[in-house]
């Protein structure tokens, strides 16, 4: 069994890395607590291959698998977990249209995701009443003579009110997961509605916003994959959003990890500082953790 990185994913780990370290941690605390989405650093992120780390390098992809973008979330992740979670997105609505669309959406969509063009990308999936039961969603799309139109409300969609591009699923069908279809949105299309910010605990810099559709028009290729397919297209697309959502946890716990790691080194109680006692202590455990997760 092969344990070290391939030459590639080195590559893009240290690309991440010096990135992050040097670009991206600066300003993480002011913007986490102005709320300021990092629009110019995702920009600087596409030319480095960092929104579409999986996607193949014909639509401006890294092509550099799913370990690689693993590793490169987590780099991003210990800076800024905000701007982990729009890269995260971004990388997730690439590789969906990159798996589904025609290769006209590809050319249109997946260009504009992996370039910067188009600032984020977002997945509309929830709403106020469906969360993990995403079957039960209410947001209807009907046809129209020369496409569809979309009415209902999405919840808690991140970057949804940034983003480009923006894969929304309704429901074309019946009750339940057959009745789902997906498509692609641009930002700014008209009946399209972004909502108030939602004031987290954290990821402040990451925006999380309602979208509202109200007799929002879209052509007749705007449907990503079949009529009816959505579900299986979202619980796809979910398997891939939990490599960078975990990816993005360990990044937030490596830096959790380095701040306490800091902090007990420096700290004195009773006249003495931490590495004056034994090696038998929880801090000297967290430490050699600490340099072990490295
Ligand atoms: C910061 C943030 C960003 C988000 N970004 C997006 C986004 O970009 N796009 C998007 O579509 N959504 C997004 N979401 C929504 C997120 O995906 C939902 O919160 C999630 O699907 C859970 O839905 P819910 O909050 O309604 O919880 P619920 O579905 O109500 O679940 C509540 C609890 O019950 C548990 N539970 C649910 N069903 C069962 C069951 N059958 N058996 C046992 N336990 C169960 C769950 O595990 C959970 O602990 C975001 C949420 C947050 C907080």
């Amino acid at each position: 069994m092969r344990l070290e990185l391939t030459e590639t994913q080195a590559l893009i780990r240290n690309t991440a890395r010096t990135f992050a370290r040097e670009r991206v941690a600066p300003g993480a605390r002011d913007r986490d607590r102005s709320g300021h989405f990092p629009a110019e650093l995702l920009l600087e992120m596409a030319e480095l291959g960092l929104l579409g780390v999986n996607v193949p390098a014909e639509y401006g992809g890294a092509e550099a698998g799913a370990i690689s973008y693993a590793l490169a979330m987590m780099e991003i992740a210990e800076a800024c977990a905000s701007t982990a979670v729009a890269m995260a997105v971004t990388n997730m609505c690439a590789e969906l249209i990159t798996a589904f669309g025609t290769e006209e959406q590809k050319r249109k969509y997946v260009t504009r995701l992996t370039s910067g063009q188009a600032v984020a990308g977002a997945f509309a999936l929830s709403e106020p009443q469906a969360g993990s039961d995403a079957s039960a969603l209410e947001t209807r799309a009907e046809r129209t003579r020369d496409g569809w139109a979309l009415n209902g409300s999405k919840q808690w969609i991140t970057s949804g009110d940034k983003a480009g591009v923006i894969v929304v699923w309704a429901r074309s069908g019946g009750p339940g997961a057959g009745g789902l279809s997906a498509f692609i949105v641009e930002g700014g299309t008209r009946g399209l509605v972004p909502g108030r910010h939602e004031d987290k605990m954290g990821l402040r810099a990451s925006t999380t916003v309602p979208l509202q559709f109200e007799d929002c028009r879209l052509p007749a290729d705007a449907l990503l994959g079949q009529e009816g397919q959505g579900f299986r297209l979202a619980m796809m697309a979910l398997d891939g959003g939990r490599i960078g959502i975990a990816s993005q946890a360990c990044g937030v716990a490596r830096a959790a990890l380095a701040a306490a790691v800091r902090y007990t080194r420096e700290r004195k109680v009773f006249g003495k500082s931490v590495a004056d006692f034994q090696a038998k202590s929880v801090t000297r455990l967290a430490i050699n953790s600490h340099v072990f997760m490295r």
